[in-house]
């Protein structure tokens, strides 16, 4: 075993549900920026917007970590803000290969990569991320098993830091290039730098089916973030439909009642849906 800080085990130890936060993306959209664009929310971190370096590309990730630590200190600097909770933890978003694709492959995997093509893909910016002071990774929204596994391999090779892996399901039992969510649960069952394993940007209605799924291989807290429900259409870089239930953060409960305990809300959730599970998840009934 290691002897890493686990954050997640730091909350859960004294919380019944750790609280994920909500769409970043979304909130910029409604705050006013285009994020209609190849980048999504790296392109309001830029000043000129292509022909990026590989080195001005990881200072803009690096960037992007210090600030989100910027804001979660000033937010605890506040003794109101302490009241009730933990401190809040800075996970950096690890996205799947696909999401540099950009052309929505990670809804659907089969990257016809190898396991060392995908590390070596991963590598330079989990390192990153990892120098700029991130207190644990969030790989998300991995479509396909291999992607999970280059990932738990590139854990070990650091060795310094904590993740968690969550997937990306198309239906109640598959991730989305089709191997079953169990399966590939179990894969990163035995690794000693995985604090947290389960399912973002998916249909929430699918969501209690992929708790239960995900409980049949692992001992580890099961996440969830799903999305509203509305769903992605690559072509038009846009979202379609309508959210699934009227209440994105009361239908939440029900997650955790099926067994999850870290909890909230992926593309198209907002802040008000993580206030509502923030309402009930610090005095869970
Ligand atoms: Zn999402």
């Amino acid at each position: 075993m290691n002897h890493l800080t686990n954050p997640v085990a730091s909350i859960l130890d004294h919380y019944p549900a750790l609280i994920i936060d909500g769409a970043l993306a979304t909130e910029l959209e409604r705050r006013g920026c285009n994020l209609k664009d190849d980048l999504w929310s790296a392109k309001i971190l830029l000043v000129s917007k292509r022909g990026l370096s590989q080195q001005e590309a990881i200072a803009l990730i690096q960037k992007s970590v210090k600030l989100a630590v910027e804001a979660r200190d000033e937010f605890w600097a506040d003794e109101a803000n302490r009241v009730g909770r933990s401190k809040p933890f800075v996970a950096a978003s690890v996205g799947p290969y696909g999401a540099f694709l950009a052309n929505g492959e990670e809804y659907r995997g089969n990257y016809g990569l190898t396991e060392e093509e995908l590390m070596d893909f991963h590598r330079p910016r989990m390192k990153a991320l990892i120098e700029a002071g991130a207190e644990m990774l969030a790989c998300e929204t991995i479509p396909c098993l291999i992607e999970a596994q280059a990932l738990v391999k590139l854990l070990e090779e650091f060795q310094s830091i904590q993740a968690w892996i969550s997937f990306s399901c198309r239906d109640e039992t598959h991730v989305n290039e089709g191997q079953r969510l169990e399966d590939c649960v179990r894969l990163v069952e035995s690794s000693p730098f995985v604090a947290a394993v389960g399912v973002n940007c998916t249909s929430p209605k699918y969501i209690p089916s992929l708790i239960h799924e995900a409980k049949k291989a692992t001992t580890k807290p099961v996440l969830v973030y799903p999305n509203s429900g509305e769903s992605y259409d690559a072509s038009k870089n846009d979202w379609d439909g309508h959210p699934v239930y009227a209440s994105f953060g009361e239908e939440a409960r029900e997650w955790f009642h099926a067994g999850a305990r870290l909890i909230g809300g992926c593309c198209r959730t907002t802040p008000e849906d993580i206030r509502v599970i923030a309402g009930w998840a610090r005095n869970p009934t």
